[in-house]
């Protein structure tokens, strides 16, 4: 039995018919862009993260770039971010005409490293921007603490994280304003691309909206000089199909999570994702840990099972970044864990069969 990294058709063949009239809905309505659909994905995904405003935009990166932006973030600033994550997390503080400033990770959760903040901290230093890391909330409590001595913005890039919480809270709703993706493979994918900005902050929601439409107000007539980044109807039509499935869709891949868990508890080989108790994670991504990733992998690929490196290289040892003068031995604890890390197949049309087959090829030297 083959067992791919993902399986994406499976998902909408799941949804069904449900896709299809939703498509149906939009193409028959003759509104494609900034329409019904968009405004009511808007509303049930704010209310979704408990916060109050979400504005659909084109992906994920243009809702980190926006809400950089509208919270006056950009050139001559900095923003500190976690050196394990997408490139696009660096790539969109750059894409503002601010500096990404790296800060090494928890070598227990991978995410931003609260106590390593304050060394990365200088005059111009404006924002963190922590990442919930393969659906894991960053330790954004320890994060506020040191922002509110330091009177830093704290935001949320929450790309791999929807519908995860902190301590009890929704992600989205944790900092000053939080940018998704709906990429197609993220825990809510469109299909195609996607992204959302969602604050409590009216005017940073207002500036997005602002932004995301050649700075218009009215129609032609631009406030602002803005750019053209849109979520569309049939995106967001689909979007609405699968948030109501988001939960559910979120439970089994935390069964599936708990099976890998529970199986492997004792293979000496590899290592598991550690979860602290403040919580609750989506599972992303089930990234293990092996002294030998490639051998690993190589092992699991003669039996058919696909997996995949989060990520390699790290955006500091990309060509850009490493032409800002980035290097190894920066971010020792992500360099180690980037060197180990394997990402499993995960996704939730993942039978128990298959992750079997994970299980038995993993416990088979
Ligand atoms: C996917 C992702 C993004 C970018 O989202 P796109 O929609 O692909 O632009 C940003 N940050 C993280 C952590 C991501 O995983």
């Amino acid at each position: 039995m083959s067992v791919p990294f993902l399986d994406l058709a499976a998902g909408l063949e799941e949804l069904g018919g449900e896709v299809d009239a939703a498509f149906a809905r939009v193409r028959d309505s003759g509104r494609y862009i900034l329409g019904p659909e968009v405004e009511a994905f808007e509303r049930e995904f704010a209310k979704y993260c408990g916060a109050r405003h979400c504005v659909g935009v084109a992906n994920g990166f243009d809702a980190i770039q926006l809400l950089l932006r509208a919270a006056g973030v950009g050139s001559g600033d900095e923003v500190l971010v976690p050196a394990y994550t997408a490139v696009a997390t660096w790539m969109a503080v750059s894409a503002v005409g601010a500096v990404p400033v790296g800060v090494d990770v928890d070598a227990r959760t991978w995410t931003l490293d609260p106590g390593r903040l304050e060394e990365a901290i200088g005059a111009r230093t404006k924002a963190i921007l922590p990442v919930h890391l393969f659906g894991l909330p960053a330790d954004m409590g320890a994060i506020a603490q040191v922002a509110a001595r330091h009177r830093l913005l704290v935001f949320e890039d929450a790309a791999q994280a929807h519908g995860a919480h902190y301590q009890g809270r929704t992600v989205g709703s944790l900092g000053r304003a939080a940018a998704f993706s709906f990429y197609p493979t993220k825990n809510l994918g469109a299909l195609g691309d996607g992204g959302a900005v969602v604050t409590d902050d009216e005017e940073i929601a207002d500036n997005v909206r602002l932004l995301h439409t050649y700075g218009w107000r009215a129609r032609s007539d631009s406030e602002i000089k803005g750019l053209n980044s849109r979520l569309d109807e049939l995106q967001a039509a689909l979007l609405r199909v699968k948030l109501a499935r988001l939960d559910d869709w979120n439970e089994r891949r935390r069964r599936i999570a708990n099976r890998y868990r529970e199986a492997l508890g004792d293979a000496s080989e590899i290592a598991l994702p550690f979860v602290p108790e403040w919580a609750e994670p989506v599972w992303h991504l089930f990234v293990i840990s092996a002294e030998d990733p490639q051998a690993v992998r190589s092992r699991l690929e003669r039996r058919g099972i696909g997996t995949l490196v989060h990520y390699d290289p790290l955006p500091h040892l990309t060509p850009a970044y490493r032409a800002d003068g980035w290097s190894e031995g920066m971010f020792r604890v992500a360099e180690d864990l980037a060197s180990r890390a394997l990402s499993l197949p995960m996704h939730p049309q993942l039978s128990a069969e298959a992750c079997g087959e994970v299980v038995a090829a993993l416990l088979a030297s």
